[in-house]
């Protein structure tokens, strides 16, 4: 009989989650932060599979510059994005979050891409990037980022979920994917579709049109170009959750890191955990200009596949950046005149030095 464990939600998943006029939770989260010492169950068989992954993905490497056709590369490249959209526009934004809806044809060719980028099912995903919002930075936070950067990075994936991680889970709702055809039918048959996109496919396709040799094929843009896929994921996971600024809300763990935004295209993760329903990645056009999954969602809704997309409003961002965040903003931080003393005393809880030290 696991132990009884009761998660308290320590972030919002939609717009519905709020409890203020800014768009919040109406108690300070910071105070729920924990990374109850436990000892973990290891899945030696997801252990070795990283190995093998991340060993053969060097090896795959050193074939880009050495061996590989210009088509290979390209097509490896290709695929990368494809998986990115499907998983950063799809799992993320479309089934997680609910920044916008999407016609049919749309959500199949997401459900496909995402299916290529094999990081579980829409369901699964979904399920546990919830709980990931919901409770973030606690026991039932999947990857936690209080237990530290390995283990939220990829050490979680090497241990079995805690009961914490368990009970998180079923309380999220998950009424909306049940109802979902397409969810349901990746559902169903993950386990045919999943190797033929993620792993047969790119290695054939280079070999049958342009006579790679199969080593090239199944090494860069099936290994190397997975292995790069779900390391970008991770790292929003790891790296955004533990370096860079908070100018949205201080009391959460996720930040602002251009580092992994040059690198992952994603990377505004204090912006995103502060208000996920939102589709763009960050309040910043440019940014989003230059983010293929934002780019990818607009151009759908130019042709009316994607529609109801969901933004905040800039009077709402400034509300909230005085309220809650960490100084650093490049409007509304502490050097905004707007930002008056009195403000400050009312909203801050930190003190101007103490953030410019953060
Ligand atoms: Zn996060
Ligand atoms: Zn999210």
């Amino acid at each position: 009989m696991p132990p009884l464990v009761d998660p308290i939600p320590s972030g919002v998943v939609f717009e519905s989650d709020t409890q203020t006029a800014d768009l919040g939770l109406d108690k300070d989260v910071s105070v729920l932060k924990k990374a109850t010492p436990k000892k973990h169950e290891l899945v030696w068989f997801n252990i070795f599979w990283f190995l093998f992954l991340h060993v053969s993905s060097v090896y795959g490497l050193y074939l880009v510059f050495t061996s590989a056709k210009w088509q290979t590369n390209v097509f490896a490249f290709a695929v990368h994005l494809m998986c990115a959209i499907g998983i950063g526009a799809g799992s993320h934004r479309l089934w997680t979050h609910r920044c916008f809806k999407a016609k049919t044809p749309l959500r199949v060719l997401l459900m496909l891409w995402q299916t290529m980028g094999f990081q579980d099912c829409i369901f699964e995903w979904a399920r546990d990037h919830r709980t990931h919002h919901k409770y973030a930075d606690t026991d039932a936070d999947p990857h936690n980022a209080e237990r530290g950067l390995f283990f939220s990075h990829m050490g979680w994936l090497c241990c079995k979920k805690s009961p914490e991680v368990l009970e998180g889970g079923r309380r999220i709702d998950l009424s909306d994917l049940y109802d979902d055809p397409v969810v349901m039918f990746q559902k169903k048959h993950y386990m045919k579709m999943m190797p033929i996109l993620c792993f047969v496919l790119p290695t054939v396709i280079p070999v049958y049109f342009w006579n790679e040799t199969w080593l090239n094929a199944f090494l860069i843009p099936t290994i190397l170009r997975y292995t790069c896929g779900i390391n970008v994921v991770w790292s929003v996971n790891s790296f955004a959750h533990t370096f860079g600024y908070r100018p949205y809300d201080k009391s959460l763990n996720p930040r602002e890191n251009i580092g992994v935004w040059l690198i992952c295209v994603e990377g505004f993760h204090n912006y995103h955990h502060t208000f996920p329903w939102d589709y763009r990645a960050t309040e910043h056009p440019l940014y989003n200009m230059l983010t293929p999954t934002i780019m990818f969602i607009d151009a759908m809704a130019m042709i009316g596949q994607a529609y109801d997309l969901k933004t905040v409003s800039p009077e709402i961002i400034k509300q909230r950046t005085h309220r809650t965040g960490d100084g650093t903003h490049h409007l509304w931080g502490w050097d905004d005149p707007e930002f008056n003393e009195m403000l400050k005393k009312q909203y801050a809880s930190v003190s101007h030095r103490e953030s410019k030290c953060a």
